[in-house]
């Protein structure tokens, strides 16, 4: 459907993926005024909150068509829709997709990502080495080791990722990784980890957030904290990065990028995410602007809002661990003793079965200081059962 930009309130905005991410877009895109068209299989965390809900697989050509035709401009929740699905709604310029399909294709794959941030972005990567066959592992040099091999497609939350030593640990590590296409990449001894999200409009304009300071647990994003506890210089040299890798992408939309500290204060890049991040849920009370919002005022060819914090802001991640006991019995979490405590905003994604490590909510904290946000962070944190964030 071809509009005219800015797209009004009122019209109706295409989402591909009906997952948490989606859910939190649709809120913001009904709070300004626009309708919600989510494609997804079945009842979803995106299609209790969206006005209307194709239920269908992304690859179904139909719904595709269906939504191409409706709506002006499509967005995506989920990092792997298959390139091909956002480049079919945009064939003809009908329809805008934000991002497009070269941005998530390079982002889909950990070798042209890292090729991409180094060569083409000029930003600093973990020393690396693709990994196409089980034979290249003898071409690994001493100085990778230790390492982490990561398969270079459909990773995510620590999965298809194994530490090796030496070469024959690589070499097994390949084979039970499934023979797949892999980076292997030197382990860094990591001082922090913080990710930075930077937001390009239709119309080239582009801003950053101020960085956000994250923890994982297994795998996964446990907490994050906003802003991050890093030097001006650390904080400035990300955001430069992170507006300079949106622009060579002439990217569309809402990008994440995942960067290392080291112990030195240098810095290196990670991994993109082109879409709104985990770590960037705490700007729904901490900042100006949301993530999410920011995503609908992208793709509507709206100006960019405003990202400076509000306060200082802690998010703490809930996975379905916290509804079962000891025991694995199921329980209930707390929320009345939770929601006692002063600057706590209690965020549930409307999935029906918790399951361990699924995610299931998050709770963000507020303070006026960091110590404030962090000491009533901990407090949560001990309600919940969860490691208290330090
Ligand atoms: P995922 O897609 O699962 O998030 P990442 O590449 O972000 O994959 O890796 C998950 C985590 O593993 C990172 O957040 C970091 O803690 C650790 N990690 C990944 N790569 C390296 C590296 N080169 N050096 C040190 N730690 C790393
Ligand atoms: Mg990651």
């Amino acid at each position: 459907m071809q509009a005219k930009f800015p797209l009004r309130p009122g019209s109706t905005l295409g989402l591909l993926g009906g997952g948490q991410l989606g859910r939190m877009f649709a809120q913001a895109a009904a709070r300004m005024g626009y309708k919600v068209k989510v494609l997804e299989k079945g009842d979803c965390p995106a299609s209790e909150v969206s006005a209307y809900h194709i239920d269908a697989a992304y690859t179904d050509k139909a719904a595709i068509e269906e939504l191409r035709q409706t709506t002006a401009a499509v967005t995506t929740e989920f990092e792997n829709v298959p390139a091909e699905v956002l480049s079919a709604l945009a064939a003809g310029g009908a329809c805008v997709t934000t991002p497009a399909a070269q941005a998530v294709a390079i982002a889909q794959d950990r070798i042209d990502e890292k090729t991409f941030l180094e060569s083409v972005a000029g930003v600093p990567v973990a020393p690396h080495m693709a990994l196409l066959s089980v034979e290249d592992a003898d071409l690994a040099s001493p100085d990778l080791f230790p390492a982490i091999l990561k398969t270079a497609r459909m990773g995510y939350d620590g999965k298809g990722q194994r530490s090796v030593n030496n070469t024959k640990e690589l070499k097994a590590a390949f084979v039970e990784l499934g023979n797949r296409v892999c980076i292997l990449e030197k382990k860094l001894s990591l001082a922090k980890e913080v990710s930075v999200i930077v937001v390009r409009s239709l119309t080239g304009e582009t801003v950053t957030y101020p960085l956000f300071e994250n923890i994982h647990r297994n795998g996964i994003l446990a907490t994050t904290i906003f802003p991050a506890r890093v030097s001006t210089k650390v904080s400035e040299t990300v955001r430069g990065y992170a507006a300079r890798i949106a622009e060579m992408l002439q990217y569309q939309g809402v990008l994440c990028i995942e960067f290392f500290v080291l112990a030195d204060g240098s810095v290196a890049a990670n991994e993109m995410a082109p879409r709104p991040h985990n770590s960037g849920h705490v700007t729904i009370e901490a900042a100006v602007t949301s993530q999410f919002e920011e995503q609908v005022r992208a793709m509507t060819g709206l100006p960019l809002g405003d990202t400076s914090p509000l306060c200082h802001g802690v998010m703490l991640n809930l996975l379905g661990d916290l509804w079962f006991d000891a025991h694995d019995n199921p329980v209930e979490p707390d929320w009345a003793t939770l929601l006692k405590i002063e600057g706590v905003k209690l965020h549930l994604y409307g999935k029906a079965q918790a399951r361990h490590a699924r995610k299931m909510g998050h709770v963000t904290v507020l303070g006026a200081t960091e110590a404030e946000a962090l000491s009533r962070a901990q407090r949560a944190a001990a309600v919940l059962g969860l490691p208290e964030p330090v």
